[in-house]
Protein backbone atom coordinates (compact mmCIF):
# COMPACT_ATOMS: atom_id res chain seq x y z
CA UNK A 1 0.00 0.00 0.00
CA UNK A 2 1.64 3.55 -0.60
CA UNK A 3 0.00 7.09 0.00
CA UNK A 4 1.23 10.00 -1.27
CA UNK A 5 1.30 13.10 1.66
CA UNK A 6 -1.66 15.13 -0.05
CA UNK A 7 0.41 18.89 0.48
CA UNK A 8 3.77 17.88 -0.86
CA UNK A 9 3.64 14.68 -2.99
CA UNK A 10 6.05 12.76 -0.69
CA UNK A 11 5.43 8.90 -0.23
CA UNK A 12 3.95 8.54 2.92
CA UNK A 13 5.72 6.23 5.53
CA UNK A 14 3.90 3.62 7.56
CA UNK A 15 3.84 4.34 10.66
CA UNK A 16 1.94 3.02 14.23
CA UNK A 17 0.90 6.65 16.64
CA UNK A 18 1.51 5.58 20.50
CA UNK A 19 -1.68 7.45 20.37
CA UNK A 20 -4.28 9.82 18.48
CA UNK A 21 -6.93 12.17 18.92
CA UNK A 22 -9.48 10.89 16.35
CA UNK A 23 -12.35 12.70 17.40
CA UNK A 24 -12.38 15.45 20.26
CA UNK A 25 -12.33 13.42 23.60
CA UNK A 26 -11.67 10.05 21.99
CA UNK A 27 -8.02 8.69 22.10
CA UNK A 28 -7.12 5.79 20.59
CA UNK A 29 -3.95 3.87 21.09
CA UNK A 30 -1.45 2.34 18.06
CA UNK A 31 -2.95 4.19 15.62
CA UNK A 32 -1.41 2.93 12.24
CA UNK A 33 -1.65 5.75 9.72
CA UNK A 34 1.26 6.96 6.89
CA UNK A 35 3.11 10.06 7.74
CA UNK A 36 5.57 11.94 5.18
CA UNK A 37 8.95 12.10 5.96
CA UNK A 38 9.24 15.94 4.55
CA UNK A 39 6.31 17.59 6.25
CA UNK A 40 5.22 14.55 8.47
CA UNK A 41 1.34 15.32 7.54
CA UNK A 42 -0.40 11.85 8.94
CA UNK A 43 -2.26 10.45 5.73
CA UNK A 44 -4.79 7.45 7.13
CA UNK A 45 -6.10 4.68 4.61
CA UNK A 46 -10.11 4.03 3.94
CA UNK A 47 -9.16 0.89 6.15
CA UNK A 48 -7.28 2.80 8.45
CA UNK A 49 -10.06 5.48 9.03
CA UNK A 50 -12.86 2.64 9.56
CA UNK A 51 -11.07 0.87 11.68
CA UNK A 52 -10.34 4.29 13.99
CA UNK A 53 -14.25 4.56 13.65
CA UNK A 54 -14.95 1.54 14.82
CA UNK A 55 -12.72 1.66 18.38
CA UNK A 56 -13.84 5.14 18.40
CA UNK A 57 -17.51 3.77 18.14
CA UNK A 58 -16.72 1.55 21.33
CA UNK A 59 -15.10 4.13 23.39
CA UNK A 60 -18.00 6.21 23.36
CA UNK A 61 -20.48 3.85 24.12
CA UNK A 62 -19.07 3.44 27.28
CA UNK A 63 -18.14 7.26 28.53
CA UNK A 64 -20.03 8.39 31.80
CA UNK A 65 -23.47 9.46 30.21
CA UNK A 66 -27.17 9.52 31.30
CA UNK A 67 -30.53 9.17 29.36
CA UNK A 68 -33.22 11.58 31.59
CA UNK A 69 -36.64 12.77 29.41
CA UNK A 70 -37.07 16.33 30.15
CA UNK A 71 -40.33 16.62 32.54
CA UNK A 72 -42.40 19.89 33.25
CA UNK A 73 -43.06 21.79 36.39
CA UNK A 74 -45.40 24.29 36.37
CA UNK A 75 -43.93 26.59 33.03
CA UNK A 76 -40.66 25.09 33.39
CA UNK A 77 -38.85 22.21 31.51
CA UNK A 78 -37.05 19.97 34.58
CA UNK A 79 -34.61 17.51 33.87
CA UNK A 80 -33.82 14.84 36.64
CA UNK A 81 -30.23 14.70 37.69
CA UNK A 82 -28.80 11.28 38.72
CA UNK A 83 -27.70 10.72 42.20
CA UNK A 84 -24.61 9.36 41.49
CA UNK A 85 -24.01 12.82 39.41
CA UNK A 86 -25.39 14.92 42.53
CA UNK A 87 -22.85 13.10 44.97
CA UNK A 88 -20.19 13.54 41.98
CA UNK A 89 -20.72 16.69 41.98
CA UNK A 90 -21.75 17.33 45.16
CA UNK A 91 -24.80 19.05 44.18
CA UNK A 92 -27.94 20.29 46.77
CA UNK A 93 -30.61 22.45 46.50
CA UNK A 94 -30.13 26.04 45.78
CA UNK A 95 -26.04 25.66 44.66
CA UNK A 96 -26.26 27.82 41.55
CA UNK A 97 -25.00 27.14 38.30
CA UNK A 98 -24.32 28.26 34.82
CA UNK A 99 -25.96 27.00 31.57
CA UNK A 100 -23.78 26.98 28.67
CA UNK A 101 -25.74 25.98 25.42
CA UNK A 102 -22.91 25.00 23.28
CA UNK A 103 -25.11 24.60 19.94
CA UNK A 104 -28.94 23.13 19.15
CA UNK A 105 -27.84 19.32 20.46
CA UNK A 106 -25.50 20.23 23.20
CA UNK A 107 -25.68 22.04 26.46
CA UNK A 108 -22.91 22.40 29.41
CA UNK A 109 -23.61 22.83 33.03
CA UNK A 110 -21.08 24.29 35.16
CA UNK A 111 -21.59 24.61 39.02
CA UNK A 112 -20.93 28.26 40.17
ZN1 LIG B 1 4.21 16.22 3.05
Amino acid sequence: MKLKCLKCKEHARKIVLPTYEYVKGVTLQNVAAFECPKCRELVFTEKQVGDMEKRADAIKAHLFAFVRKITVSGRSLVINIPEDVVRHMRLSKGKKTKLFPIDDKRLLLEVA
